[in-house]
């Protein structure tokens, strides 16, 4: 008897950009956040975009502040830029 034929043909699941992409708009920035649930491990994140757009933090306190820059980045970004389009400027 041979070994079963076990082998799971699974896809792992690919590595998601930002989850907040089901609207149609490209995924063009990126944030990833590594924070343990022991708060004795240190909180890391990192945010990045195709524009050239890249920060890294360590620490509760500066991965909060990464996060709140990704999301200001994402309204400034050139790339993303605000929906601004068909708008009457002044
Ligand atoms: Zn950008």
């Amino acid at each position: 008897m041979g070994e079963p034929k076990g082998v799971a043909e699974g896809v792992p699941t690919a590595v998601r950009p930002d989850p907040h992409t089901g609207d149609g708009r490209r995924p063009v920035a990126w944030l990833h956040i590594v924070a343990p649930p022991s708060w004795s491990v240190t909180p890391s994140a990192r945010s990045w975009c195709t524009c050239g757009y890249e920060r890294q933090a360590l620490g509760r306190a500066a991965v909060l502040q990464l996060v709140a820059a990704h999301n200001e980045h994402r309204t400034a970004c050139p790339l993303l830029g605000p929906t601004t389009e068909g708008r009457a400027a002044a």
